[in-house]
C-alpha cells in the first residue's frame, strides 16, 4: 500500500528539535549492509534439458520490396530445473532473462512455485529481410501448475523495453517514498552536519522522520530481510535488499513486526516494525536510508521506480496488441 502523507511533505520540514546520532557508525553498518543484488544465474555449464517445440510461422507472401513483415512465431520450452535454463533454451539473452525474472517476480516465486514440467512460452517477431531482431519477446507466458502468468512487451517512447500485465499494469516493482506516516522531517539527509550526541561533524546517511512511538513502519518496496536485530547507533534495525539496485534501512524501532526474520521476504507496504527511539536517538523517530548500488542517497529526492501504468491512447494500443498476443499464446 503506497503512502502519501499529505500533511508531511519534505518541504514543510520543521526545525531540528532532536536528532539521531548514528552517522558515526553508518560507515561500519553500511559495510555490513552491502549485499550486491543477485542477477538471475544463467551461466550453468550443463546443457539445460528442455524440450523445445516450435509452431509453424504464418507463411508470408514472397515479394522483392519492401522487405516482408516479420513472421510471428510462438516457441515453448519445458522447465527442467530453473526459469533461467528454460529461457536460455529459447534463445533469450541475460538481460532479457533478468527483466523477465523481475516481471514475473510479483506473481511467481521462482524458487518455490516453479516445478519441473512447467512451461515457458514466448512470442517473437522474426525478421525475414535481414533486419536485426530485438531480443525481447513480444509476449511471455509462464505456466506453473494450473495457473498461467502473462506479460507483454511495450516499448516506451525512448524504445526502452518494458513488460506489462494484460491490463496495462507495469510489472516493474514499485517503491513508496515514505515508510511511515510522519509528523515532520526532523533531520535531513546531509553529507556533513554536527552531531549533538557524539559532538562531531559527520554525515547523516538517511532522513529522520518524526512520529509517535508505536507508529507502524512499512517496507517501501518488496524485499529480502538481510538484517533484523540490534546494532550500536541504529538500535533495533531492519535492513532490506529491495529490487536492484536498491536497499533500505529502518532504524531506532521500538519493536519488530511479527514474522520478520533474517532471510525472509516482505511485500511493499507490509508493516515490518514500529517507530521507537532505540539506539542513539534523542526522541522518537524513524531513521530511514535508501541505498542505490550501496551508496546512501537522500530518501526524499532519490529516483524511485513508480507505478507506471499505461494511459490513454498508449493504453488502447497496448490493450489491442496484448489481446491478439494473448490469443496467440492460447494457440
Ligand atoms: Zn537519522
Amino acid at each position: 500500500m503506497p503512502f502519501s502523507p499529505s500533511n508531511a511533505l519534505p518541504g514543510k520540514a520543521g526545525r531540528l528539535l532532536f536528532t539521531c546520532a548514528i552517522g558515526s557508525v553508518c560507515t561500519v553498518v553500511i559495510c555490513n549492509a552491502v549485499h550486491r543484488p543477485h542477477a538471475p544465474s544463467a551461466d550453468k555449464d550443463d546443457a539445460p534439458a528442455v524440450s523445445l517445440r516450435q509452431r509453424a510461422a504464418p507463411v508470408q507472401p514472397a515479394s522483392t520490396s519492401p522487405p516482408p513483415p516479420p513472421a510471428r512465431t510462438t516457441e515453448s520450452a519445458t522447465v527442467d530445473q530453473t526459469f533461467s535454463d528454460a529461457a536460455q533454451s529459447l534463445g533469450l539473452g541475460q538481460s532479457t532473462i533478468a527483466t523477465l525474472t523481475e516481471a514475473f517476480g510479483s506473481s511467481v516465486d521462482m524458487r518455490r512455485d516453479l516445478k519441473k514440467g512447467d512451461t515457458l512460452s514466448v512470442i517473437y517477431d522474426r525478421p525475414q529481410g535481414g533486419q536485426t531482431a530485438h531480443d525481447e519477446p513480444l509476449a511471455v507466458r509462464l505456466t506453473t501448475g494450473s495457473s498461467s502468468h502473462d506479460v507483454f512487451l511495450y516499448r516506451d517512447p525512448e524504445g526502452e523495453p518494458r513488460y506489462y500485465s494484460k491490463d496495462g499494469k507495469s510489472t516493474k516493482p514499485a517503491f513508496s517514498r515514505y515508510p511511515v506516516v510522519f509528523t515532520r522531517v526532523s533531520s535531513d539527509f546531509s553529507l556533513r552536519r554536527f552531531d549533538p550526541v557524539v559532538h562531531r561533524w559527520q554525515s547523516h546517511d538517511g532522513v529522520d522522520l518524526a512520529a509517535p512511538i508505536g507508529t507502524p513502519v512499512h517496507a517501501t518496496a518488496q524485499g529480502k530481510v538481510t538484517f533484523v536485530g540490534r546494532q550500536t547507533g541504529y538500535g533495533k534495525v531492519i535492513m532490506l535488499e529491495n529490487p536492484p539496485p536498491y536497499s533500505t534501512v529502518y532504524a531506532h524501532l521500538s519493536r519488530f513486526a511479527k514474522g520478520i526474520r533474517n532471510g525472509g521476504t516482505v511485500k511493499r507496504g507490509q508493516v515490518i516494525g514500529y517507530v521507537g527511539e532505540t539506539g542513539w536517538a534523542t526522541g522518537p523517530h524513524l531513521h530511514y536510508e535508501v541505498h542505490v548500488d550501496d551508496v546512501a542517497m537522500d530518501p526524499l529526492t532519490v529516483d524511485l521506480p513508480g507505478d507506471d501504468r499505461l494511459h490513454g491512447e498508449e493504453r488502447q494500443r497496448f490493450a489491442k496488441e496484448a489481446k491478439s498476443l494473448s490469443e496467440a499464446l492460447n494457440g
